[in-house]
């Protein structure tokens, strides 16, 4: 499909949906569930209820042929308040694990417990980071043994960080069959619900995203039914044979994924950042100082206008790499990489500067700034920190192993 920059009128609905529940639930709940660093269920409940939150939701912007609706959606959801959003959007991580690995019946099997039903809502958690495997996934130590006589896979180890860990009805979690290949040696297992074996001590206190529940993940002898295997066994099996005989093919795929999955996290923090310029305008439209509303210092309207600058660069950065990623064409110099990179660093710089446009005001938790402030952060940080997205660019472009 040819890149366009006019929406069409689906996704100009879309967007407008989006921005409605963003706007009249997300945005004013925000701070209350901040502070309380609780699970917002009410608040799911509602993204339920709407259909914001469930596998069609979810199927229908993934199947845009331009790609732009996933970024369109989270971009506006983000906006509202990114606790609250990650709250909705963090089962999405595990559902995409299963949409992108799984078979067709373990999709049908997999994906609706991860969401449960309207009026009892359930969460999903991707459970990939361990305490020694965050930027390096190849070290993962968590276990994954076949027991050929139950025809179950015994899974032991440690995750860390994971959104949902412990609260989810399902857990994804990767896990290594043969540490000998590394990465190319790791699968992914759904865990059941009310699987044994797999438990959580507590939700970890963050700077950011408080609303959202973050936890480590202990795994003891859980037991898992061979079905669980993502992909199923022929295809492990197949993948594992390409490793062990040193074909690329298995790697540049993981690669790929990764590379698919960041336009949307990018679309998260331009969310975020956009949030907070228009606050900071705003402000510095009606804040007066000097007998002059502060936004006629050239210092307030030249930072302004180099927020609304690089928010509008990271968009064009997000949308490219969502239209590659569905038009299949190759991320030939790191594109979803910079994506990510360029808006989660605009989200950090343009929050900042909104506090700083706010003044005592953007320090006080009267107004939102300060926790967009905190909220953005993150974008630097998981999926890929912005050291790790400029590895992946440097590699992409140059050919050569950087390290
Ligand atoms: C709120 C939150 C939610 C999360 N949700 C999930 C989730 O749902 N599922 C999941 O699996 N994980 C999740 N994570 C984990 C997240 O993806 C990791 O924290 C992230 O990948 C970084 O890993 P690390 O924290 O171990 O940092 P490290 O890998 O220890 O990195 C520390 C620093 O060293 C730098 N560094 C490391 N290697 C290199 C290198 N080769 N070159 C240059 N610099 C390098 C990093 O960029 C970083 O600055 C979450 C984390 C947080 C904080």
């Amino acid at each position: 499909m040819e890149f366009s920059l006019d929406l069409n009128d689906e996704q100009t609905e879309l967007r407008d949906w989006v921005h409605g529940f963003a706007r009249d639930v997300l945005r004013p709940a925000g701070a209350e569930w901040d502070a309380r660093e609780e699970t917002p269920w009410p608040v799911i409940k509602e993204a339920a209820k709407v259909g914001l939150y469930g596998f069609e939701f979810l199927a229908n912007a993934w199947s845009d042929p331009s790609g732009l609706s996933m970024p369109i959606a989270n971009e506006e959801l983000f906006w509202g308040d990114a606790g609250l959003a990650m709250s909705i959007f963090g089962t999405s991580l595990a559902v995409a694990a299963i949409f992108g690995s799984g078979t067709p019946d373990q999709l049908a099997e997999w994906v609706p417990p991860c969401f449960g039903d309207e009026s009892a809502p359930a969460l999903g958690a991707f459970c990939s980071t361990e305490p020694e495997a965050g930027s390096d996934v190849g070290a993962i130590r968590t276990r994954a043994v076949y027991d050929q006589a139950t025809d179950e896979w015994v899974l032991n180890g440690q995750k860390a960080y994971a959104t949902n860990g412990g609260i989810a009805a399902v857990h994804v979690v990767t896990a290594s069959v043969d540490p000998a290949l590394g990465s190319r040696g790791q699968a992914a297992f759904v865990v059941p619900p009310g699987s044994k074996g797999l438990s959580s001590p507590r939700k970890l206190a963050k700077l950011g995203l408080r609303a959202s529940h973050t936890a480590d993940v202990f795994l003891d002898d859980v037991r898992v039914p061979g079905r669980c295997l993502l992909g199923g066994r022929d295809a492990l099996d197949a993948r594992l044979a390409k490793a062990r005989n040193n074909e690329r093919a298995a790697g540049q795929a993981s690669m790929r994924t990764f590379e698919l999955s960041r336009p949307t996290v990018g679309a998260q923090a331009l969310g975020v950042a956009r949030a907070a310029y228009e606050y900071s305008l705003d402000y510095a439209r009606t804040r007066v100082q000097f007998g002059r509303p502060i936004v006629e210092n050239q210092a307030i309207a030249f930072a302004l206008a180099d927020m609304r600058m690089e928010i509008d660069a990271a968009r064009m950065l997000v949308w490219r790499a969502a239209w590659m990623g569905r038009n299949n064409r190759p991320f030939a110099a790191g594109e979803g990489s910079m994506s990510k990179l360029k808006a989660g660093e605009v989200a950090v710089a343009v929050t900042e500067k909104a506090v700083q446009i706010l003044g005592g005001a953007g320090y006080l938790r009267e107004h939102p700034v300060e926790r967009w402030y905190r909220d953005a952060k993150i974008y630097t940080i998981f999926e890929g920190t912005s050291e790790i997205q400029r590895l992946v660019i440097a590699r992409a472009i140059s050919g050569h192993q950087i390290r």
